[in-house]
């Protein structure tokens, strides 16, 4: 009987894990991809949703139709529990039982318990809220209501990215003028002391004179401890009036990812090996957002980022496959790329540990990356679902089988 493959999440680690499972397993492996959404969303662009330079379904990648030419069944429902003792997932509509799990299944917005947040903020995770997101910022600047004051909690990516947003929207609506008297406000707040937090004091600093020329306030330095209709408060005792509230001031694990009884850290992330298998279970494996890696190189928990979710998908695909042939399973030794963050459209910065570049190219950059990303995933399955080319560390690895272990 073929093994049985369940994966939970068809984000960027998810549909790669059934991509890449499909390419080495071919029809050796009956591999069951669930996702609440009929839809891949590319979420690195939905700051673009707000200013309308994008369209959510352009940044869609339809998962029915895909799975289907790639010959992997596909559940689009809710996934709320998983019983690791029965191997069992249970959905709203059925259970499905697995020979081998992937939890994919990313991260949900986090309101840090802060009273009238979730009720009040616009929450910005996904691009039908960021259509919602630019719908209400539309209708506050054209209605020429003074003072309007836009607030963003969280200046981490998400946070400056919509603010660089917010600025092509105003110069678009005729409303620098208003943004400069004051009688229109865009504030970013953040708790940490630098906006984002984790980046080099290099980027720190570009991106905090970038945004404050341009007449975005910034708040650093003290949380956010209520949210009223009208206003909010901070720690520091501080009080803002606030028209419309914008939350992208954390991330963690959907409530039900707690109830599984496999290691996690304090804040509830899975904890994995370097395989990526869980520390309780050899046949479950968690890649993306909702892992917490860290090992002998990397002693702090990676950043959550598309990329690292993407190679995470790969080497979690290629170690099912090297357990079903009894392979030695590979590590992941996650490599350092550079981010790129946009600032709106006239300014973006790439940068690393080692690297720093700026300039209007990063975002056309940005937009490529986003482009190719539709176009491989989109043709992907139709080009070949089961011969598509392994990228290099993949192609190096199959070699490695043609030795003895
Ligand atoms: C606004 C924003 C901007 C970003 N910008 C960048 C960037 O510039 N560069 C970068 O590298 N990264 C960026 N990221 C991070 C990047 O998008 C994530 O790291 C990446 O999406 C993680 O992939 P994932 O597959 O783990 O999770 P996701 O892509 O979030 O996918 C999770 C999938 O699981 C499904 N799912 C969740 N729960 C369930 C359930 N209970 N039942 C069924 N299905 C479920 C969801 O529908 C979703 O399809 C950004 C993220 C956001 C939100």
């Amino acid at each position: 009987m073929n093994p049985r493959v369940v994966i939970v999440g068809a984000g960027f680690a998810g549909l790669e894990t059934a991509l890449s499972l499909k390419s080495l397993m071919k029809s050796a492996a009956d591999i069951t991809v669930i996702d609440r959404n009929d839809h891949q969303s590319f979420l690195p662009s939905i700051h673009e949703v707000i200013s309308g330079k994008v369209r959510p379904d352009q940044i869609e990648v339809p998962l029915p139709s895909l799975l289907k030419a790639a010959k992997i069944a596909f559940l689009q429902d809710e996934v709320h529990a998983v019983e690791t003792t029965i191997r069992e997932v249970q959905t709203t509509r059925e259970a499905l039982q697995f020979d081998y799990l992937v939890l994919a299944c990313g991260a949900v917005v986090r309101f840090f318990r802060v009273p009238g947040a979730r009720e009040l903020a616009y929450a910005f995770r996904t691009p039908e809220q960021a259509d919602r997101i630019g719908k209400a910022v539309r209708t506050l600047l054209t209605s020429h209501r003074h003072p309007a004051r836009i607030l963003i909690a969280g200046g981490g990516l998400e946070g400056v990215e919509i603010a660089g947003e917010l600025l092509d929207l105003v110069s678009e609506t005729g409303q620098r003028e208003a943004l400069d008297s004051g009688a229109l406000s865009i504030e970013l707040i953040e708790a940490a002391k630098r906006l984002l937090p984790g980046c080099s004091e290099r980027v720190q600093n570009f991106v905090e004179d970038y945004l404050g020329n341009r007449g975005v306030r910034l708040s650093r330095g003290s949380a956010i401890t209520e949210v009223r209709k009208d206003g909010l408060s901070l720690a520091s005792g501080e009080t803002r009036e606030m028209s419309i509230l914008i939350w992208t001031g954390g991330i963690q694990p959907a409530p039900w990812i707690r109830e599984i009884s496999l290691a996690k850290d304090a804040d509830g992330w899975l904890q994995v090996t370097d395989r990526l298998q869980s520390l309780d279970d050899e046949h479950i494996y968690a890649v993306g957002d909702i892992i917490s890696f860290t090992s002998a190189e990397h002693p702090h928990p990676l950043p959550r980022e598309a990329h690292f979710a993407l190679d995470q998908a790969r080497v979690a695909a290629l170690n099912i496959y090297y357990d079903t042939k009894g392979y030695r399973k590979i590590g992941y030794h996650p490599p350092t790329k550079p981010q790129a963050i946009s600032l709106g459209k006239a300014m973006g910065v790439l940068a690393s540990d080692k690297l720093f570049y700026s300039g209007p190219w990063v975002v056309r950059l940005k937009k490529l990356v986003e482009k190719r990303h539709m176009l491989i995933y989109r043709a992907r399955p139709y080009v070949s679902a089961v011969s598509a080319p392994l990228p290099g560390a993949e192609f190096r690895h199959l070699l490695k089988l043609l030795m003895p272990i």
